[in-house]
């Protein structure tokens, strides 16, 4: 007889599954692993004597994922023999599971305190990885030596059997705290637990603390006049909704393993005032630095800190640093609303990744490389890997000419691949919308990729004449444009010499917005509560997107007095129309069945909430376990 367990998880990342492998081994009940069509299989032994203590153990340790979404269990007349050991062919960069906090609020454990505590199934270890393979020889936890306590739990069978990255107070890493005129060190429970007593007190007095969490450096405030770089970090649970308002699923994402940044709508008044708007990004504390300083803030009657992604040349007031290198990853950002969520952008948690389907083609994009390994591939940093003979190399971007066979391919067909990948469309026919800087439509016919509607270089070069010259009168436009707001006038030309401007950047500077990039747009967007917005002029000319149409009627309309707010906004939404609108003729003409939309400039609520109501009859397949953009273009190459 058999207990089956099985979880519905949309990543084939393997920390869940290691939990479950990893108590069953403890608890010696025979356990065998499945994962297939997103569903994680569990076969425990039913004649194990200790299945019920295994598995009230197990509830324990579960912790919330954002990729756990269902469960299930029965029993069958299935035999169990084989015991399954862990997977633990990389790490990542993942929050702190739940007997891994516990530990390090134990007042009797070897990690009280401790901001590297962490176990085979969580951790941010993917920071100190060097090279391939996975060991710590490969890292740079090498220059540190196990105790013999640590010793004998890598040896033995849970959560930390196999842990290369394991170490405690006694064999551990020193951290030290610095100020102008002070300087402390932090080695055992004690001074560590004073060490982030002090830390907290100091952004209590409104000092700036800059610290080299195991997942990077961050620069922590006390929240006064944020800044566009700035994110919210809130330390009681309990409160986070006092200060956001919250859909369920948003407040379960903030709480889940993977620690998510999140664009979320503020409701306190206070907070909203600090950060200039009614939105904000906010994350919980996800590794061992951050939840230690956030348990001491909280005794504090802190709530919240502000937080940058910094790097170690930040001149703080006091600074915590460790002396292994860590290699740290982009932060991961969730977007979700009460029907649909994905992420957004980021590689931690998404990388290193593998994928169980052969390719000798070894694909290179924005620092990350997809290398075969027997009948799978595995994406991580370039750097990691040592020599590879592949049989030709894809990238993203110039390179140095490697191989004899080396193809540039681009971001938007690996984008849209890496979707038609991860759903196993392999031989369908998809039609892609792609929005990165710029956007563009893609078709699959089941073998090859084509580009339908290709992606128009946005030209600042020319922009005002281009205006100009669009139709009649238009030139009177731009006149009354220098007239009326001559400093936005003065920006738009100062643009025509950055060749790197993007579209989100010109309409930013026309709607006068403070941020003037993608995000900056994001957050004035999401502050419109009206029901619909306005036409933007979104239309393709000769199988170009026509730039000059658009800007022109968004100067037009701020011309006419139309405040910034709804204009952000209706850009978004008609953008959402004009994916939709090319889209459904591309797929009326090939008759594909599958819609797919990629890039990370879907990433918006305005655009998606569009595209979802334009899509409601078959709504288009986005990535699961991998973001949106930029960073899936790696695994997309290695299929192309
Ligand atoms: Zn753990
Ligand atoms: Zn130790």
């Amino acid at each position: 007889m058999a207990l089956l367990l099985q979880f519905h998880i949309t990543t084939s990342q393997p920390y869940i599954k290691n939990i479950i492998i990893a108590t069953a081994r403890e608890f010696g009940v025979a356990c065998e692993v499945e994962y297939n069509e997103n569903i994680l299989t569990c076969k425990l032994d039913h004649n194990a004597s200790d299945l019920s203590e295994m598995t009230k153990v197990l509830e324990q340790r579960l912790p919330a994922s954002l990729f756990l979404k269902g469960f299930g269990s029965k029993t069958d007349d299935l035999e169990v023999q084989t015991d399954a050991s862990l997977d633990l062919p990389y790490p990542l960069g993942l929050g702190l599971c739940p007997s891994c906090q516990r530990e390090m609020f134990d007042v009797s454990s070897r990690r009280y305190y401790y901001p590297f505590t962490s176990c085979s199934c969580c951790g941010g270890g993917v920071s100190f990885l060097q090279k391939y393979p996975f060991n710590r020889a490969n890292s740079s936890m090498k220059y540190v030596q196990t105790c013999s306590e640590c010793d004998d739990e890598s040896r033995s069978k849970g959560l930390r059997e196999n842990h290369h990255l394991n170490s405690c107070h006694k064999c551990g890493i020193p951290v030290r705290l610095m100020s102008k005129n002070s300087e402390r060190y932090a080695n055992d429970a004690g001074s560590f637990r004073t060490m982030f007593e002090v830390a907290a007190k100091a952004i209590n007095d409104n000092k700036k603390l800059l610290i080299k969490t195991t997942l990077g450096y961050r620069l922590f405030y006390k929240l006064h006049k944020a800044n566009p770089n700035t994110h919210i970090m809130f330390v009681e649970a309990n409160k986070i909704t006092d200060y956001c308002a919250l859909i369920t699923q948003e407040y379960q994402a903030l709480l889940s393993i993977e620690r998510p940044v999140l664009h979320v709508a503020l409701k306190d008044e206070t907070l909203k005032e600090e950060v200039g708007y009614n939105t904000a990004f906010v994350k919980y504390p996800d590794e061992g630095f951050s939840i230690l300083l956030g348990a001491e803030l909280k005794k504090l009657g802190i709530d919240y800190v502000g937080y940058e992604y910094a790097d170690e040349s930040y001149d703080a007031d006091f600074k915590m640093e460790f002396d292994l290198e860590i290699i740290p990853q982009e932060e991961m950002r969730y977007f979700l609303n009460k029907d649909r969520s994905f992420i957004a952008s980021g590689e931690r948690v998404c990388f290193p990744h593998r994928i169980n389907i052969p390719s000798d083609t070894l694909s290179i994009a924005h620092s990350l490389a997809g290398v075969s390994e027997e009948e799978s591939v595995i994406f991580d940093r370039l750097s990691r890997f040592g020599d590879v003979h592949p049989a030709r190399v894809h990238h993203i971007g110039a390179l140095q000419k490697i191989h004899e066979k080396q193809f540039e391919i681009s971001e938007d067909e690996a984008s849209f691949m890496s979707v038609i990948v991860e759903h196993e469309l392999q031989g369908a026919k998809c039609v892609g919308g792609y929005f990165g800087n710029e956007a563009s439509f893609l078709y699959y016919n089941g073998k090859s990729v084509v580009r339908a509607v290709p992606p128009n270089k946005f030209n600042t070069k020319t922009l005002i004449e281009d205006i100009k010259n669009l139709r009649d009168g238009s030139d009177r436009l731009i006149e009354n444009l220098q007239k009326q707001r001559p400093e936005v006038y003065a920006r738009l030309e100062a643009l025509q010499k950055n060749e790197q401007a993007n579209l989100f950047e010109a309409v930013a500077i026309i709607l006068d917005i403070e941020e003037k990039n993608y995000r900056g747009l994001s957050k004035v967007a999401m502050r419109y509560t009206g029901k619909g917005g306005i036409l933007v002029d979104t239309q393709v000319v000769e199988n170009k997107f026509n730039y000059t149409a658009l800007i022109a009627s968004i100067i037009s309309y701020t011309l006419a007095g139309v405040g910034e707010t709804i204009l952000a906004y209706s850009f978004f939404e008609s953008f959402g129309d004009y994916f939709s609108d090319i889209m459904f003729q591309i797929q009326s003409k090939t008759k594909a069945e599958h819609f797919i939309i990629c890039g990370e400039s879907f990433g918006n609520q305005s655009l998606f909430s569009r595209i979802e109501r334009n899509f409601k009859q078959n709504p288009p397949k986005m990535n699961i376990a991998l973001p949106i953009g930029k960073y899936n273009a790696v695994v997309g190459g290695a299929y192309l």
